[in-house]
């Protein structure tokens, strides 16, 4: 497809000043798509993941759509996670800086009494979970009678985390003639029975295979024995010196065996699983996020809707179950043009899978040999020569070359006093 500007899609001056602003510098396919037809007034079933830019693609026209005078909420977008309320809460923040807009996060775990203060207040745009929803509903502290238009984020999530009842009882609650938007990663048959019962003529856009982040992730795989997968993840944190990476594993289980194994080996991990109670997540996620927490472990539930910026290194621990999580997954690193890795690990026998992997993202997944301890300190060697020569280069070494000039006094040489750092600083003895 072409590429289009956001100047061609009768956007108003004060979302192109905020579009500027952010430094957005063209609409992703996914927006270059899906706005002019919701601002035609079109329903919309959108095939697309996190990492793509479905938020501003259904969140850009919803701002249009708003009228600032009127204080009723217009616009109610639902979402699985307080995560990813909080994240859309956000985009949309950032995209209405020029228009004064009030939009409203409301999820559970947080007080419903200020929720209800919020919403007394008058708000244009709510993003909430649906429990919390179905919730303000029930209580009459959230009016839905003049709602344009509802947002359904990652629909197939809310589905596999129980929300069907919720969401239809909420769609039953919204004016008939409102335009409704559907967002999923993936179309089983229970989305499309959804979108046939409360859709009007649903146009489908869809960019599934055109992730907008994976050409700025390195991806590479090494082949690994299972029983040696804790030992050559440790080896890669500690030869690349990963300060911040998500770990996938496929199982609950799995997740808290690594978690232990790294514990006990002395590295800042936790994990993040489905049955972790919300403020508990809360607390992984407020870690990771700070770097008390450098090594992530998760599976592919627990991890949707995480958004943190500069994640290293994405490892697939075990091999995703299929082609569309592995993009997924992948895309929590290099968000938005950053540049990020993906380590897979494959065994012999999963070689084939990971064949297809290749296929359907059509990028190249690069073998690497698995790294010998002693190729370790060799990448560790170099990586610290690097970093004496930036030191030496920036100045201020003064007091420093005193101190070294004493030890010489004592009859060592400068070659000598070095190479003891070199062993100190490569056994670990700094810290
Ligand atoms: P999303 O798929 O909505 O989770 O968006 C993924 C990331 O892409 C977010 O960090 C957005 O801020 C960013 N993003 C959204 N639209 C664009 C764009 N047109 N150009 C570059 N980055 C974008």
């Amino acid at each position: 497809m072409e590429s289009i500007s956001f100047d061609q899609l009768n956007l108003s001056q004060n979302i192109l000043k905020a579009i500027t602003d952010i430094g957005y510098e063209e609409p992703t396919p996914i927006q270059a798509q899906a706005i002019p037809l919701i601002m035609e007034g079109k329903d919309i079933i959108g095939q697309a993941q996190t990492g793509t830019g479905k938020t501003a693609a259904f969140g850009i026209p919803a701002l249009e759509l708003v009228d600032p005078e009127f204080t009723d909420v217009q616009v109610l977008v639902l979402c699985p996670t307080r995560e990813l309320a909080n994240q859309v809460s956000d985009e949309l923040s950032k995209l209405s800086a020029y228009q004064r807009l009030r939009i409203l996060p409301i999820y559970g775990g947080q007080s419903l009494e200020r929720q209800i203060k919020a919403l007394r207040k008058g708000v244009h745009i709510v993003i909430g979970t649906p429990g919390r929803v179905m919730d303000h509903i029930e209580r009459r502290t959230l009016n839905l009678d003049n709602v344009a238009m509802v947002v359904l984020d990652e629909a197939d999530e809310m589905l596999d985390m129980g929300f069907r009842e919720d969401i239809e009882l909420i769609l039953t609650k919204i004016p008939e003639d409102r335009q409704t938007i559907l967002f999923s990663a993936t179309m089983p048959a229970q989305i499309m029975k959804l979108t046939k019962r409360f859709q009007r003529d649903p146009q489908l856009v869809k960019t599934i295979h055109k992730k907008v982040t994976v050409p700025s992730i390195e991806q590479y795989y090494y082949e690994v024995k299972f029983h040696a997968k804790p030992e050559v993840l440790c080896r890669l944190i500690d030869i690349y010196d990963i300060k911040s990476s998500l770990v996938f594993c496929n199982t609950k289980k799995a997740v808290d065996e690594l978690v232990d194994t790294l514990k006990t080996r002395g590295y800042l991990a936790d994990g993040l699983h489905g049955d972790m109670k919300q403020q508990q997540r809360e607390r992984v996620m407020t870690s990771f996020r700070r770097g008390d927490i450098e090594t992530l472990v998760a599976t592919d539930v627990a991890a949707r809707g995480i958004d943190v910026e500069n994640i290293e290194v994405v490892f697939n621990y075990d091999l995703p179950q299929d082609e569309e999580s592995y993009v997924h997954r992948i895309g929590r690193t290099g968000r938005a043009g950053k540049a990020g890795k993906a380590f897979t690990f494959v065994t012999v026998k999963e070689l084939y899978k990971l064949k297809s992997i290749q296929k359907y993202t059509n990028v190249k997944i690069l073998n690497q040999k698995v790294p010998t301890r002693s190729d370790a300190e060799d990448i560790k060697a170099n990586m610290l020569a690097q970093k004496v020569k930036d030191t030496i280069d920036s100045g201020h070494m003064g007091k420093y070359v005193n101190w070294v000039e004493s030890m010489m006094e004592e009859e060592y040489t400068s070659v000598d006093v070095a190479a003891a750092l070199v062993k100190m600083m490569l056994a670990g003895d700094n810290k």
